[in-house]
């Protein structure tokens, strides 16, 4: 259930930023290659967010889709899992471009 500290990262942060006041929404990126399962994070951030400054706050989570880079030809591809081969040459080992991130976006704050 690492979702839980993941969550209690991310409400830290915005408190950190909103020093006080009150938390209005928030946009977090994870990417879909992650291990991060997106409902747990809502989940979570209901429980974790009562009686904090984020209480009420919009949790919106945007799924980032994974890219690769082949080392091998140098196609770039959208990747369904971390160990795809490349499409183009079949070779393994693509770089993972993107789709691994976890990160607040944004965070408005009340004035
Ligand atoms: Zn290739």
């Amino acid at each position: 259930m690492h979702e839980l500290a993941i969550t209690q990262g991310i409400i830290e942060l915005c408190q950190g930023h909103a020093v006080g006041r009150r938390v209005l929404s928030v946009d977090v990126e994870i990417g879909e290659l992650g291990s991060v399962v997106p409902d747990a994070i809502q989940f979570c951030f209901e429980a974790c967010s009562r009686g904090t400054e984020l209480e009420g706050a919009v949790l919106t989570i945007v799924r980032v889709p994974g890219r690769g880079s082949c080392n091998t030809c140098g196609a770039e591809m959208r990747l369904e899992s971390l160990y795809d081969p490349c499409v183009s040459c079949g070779a393994y080992g693509v770089i993972v471009t993107a789709g691994e991130e976890m990160r607040v976006r944004e965070i408005e704050v009340a004035d």
